[in-house]
């Protein structure tokens, strides 16, 4: 059994958001230690390169101790056990959401029971916030500053 309660925040991060940002702050005080990885999925179609978002990961959570970033390929899970991670955690922003994560969390479940899933709800003012969106408006020529954490210098 590892000392430390260690949690993978695992997902695409093209660009990190203030969503993604409230989350892993809130879960920083219920582990030892976070690890924000970017899962490198080959069938996804990225407007930020790895190296982009893994510095704008960077600037974002360079003031809290215990949050590392990272990239993997492959399964989360694995992943997981690499770092000896026994938690994945997620962020919820309403029930479609809730609906897909549920299943992954479910199948990861039957895969590896000893990984638990939590998932923390974000707060009604961040629920719009969605990386997707925040890159509609940069590919547009908007600003996203309000969207993205203070340090990410985008
Ligand atoms: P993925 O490509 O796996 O969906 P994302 O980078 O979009 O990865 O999101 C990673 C995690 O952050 C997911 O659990 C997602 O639900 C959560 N998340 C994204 N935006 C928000 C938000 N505004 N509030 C709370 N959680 C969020």
């Amino acid at each position: 059994m590892p000392m430390n309660k260690i949690a993978v925040f695992p997902g695409s991060f093209d660009p990190v958001t203030l969503g993604h940002y409230n989350i892993v702050k809130r879960a920083a005080v219920l582990f030892d230690k976070i690890i924000v990885a970017i899962g490198t999925n080959p069938d996804k179609k990225h407007l930020f390169t790895i190296e982009q978002r893994l510095l704008f990961l960077q600037q974002s959570f360079a003031e809290i101790d215990n949050v590392m970033v990272d990239t993997y390929d492959g399964l989360t899970i694995d992943y997981c056990k690499k770092v000896d991670a026994k938690y994945i955690l997620r962020g919820l922003r309403n029930n479609s959401d809730f609906d897909f994560e549920k299943s992954i969390a479910q199948m990861n479940q039957d895969i590896e029971p000893e990984i638990e899933t939590v998932f923390l709800v974000c707060p009604p003012h961040l629920t719009a916030i969605s990386s997707s969106i925040v890159r509609d408006i940069y590919k547009n020529g908007g600003h996203i500053q309000q969207f993205i954490p203070p340090f990410v210098n985008i």
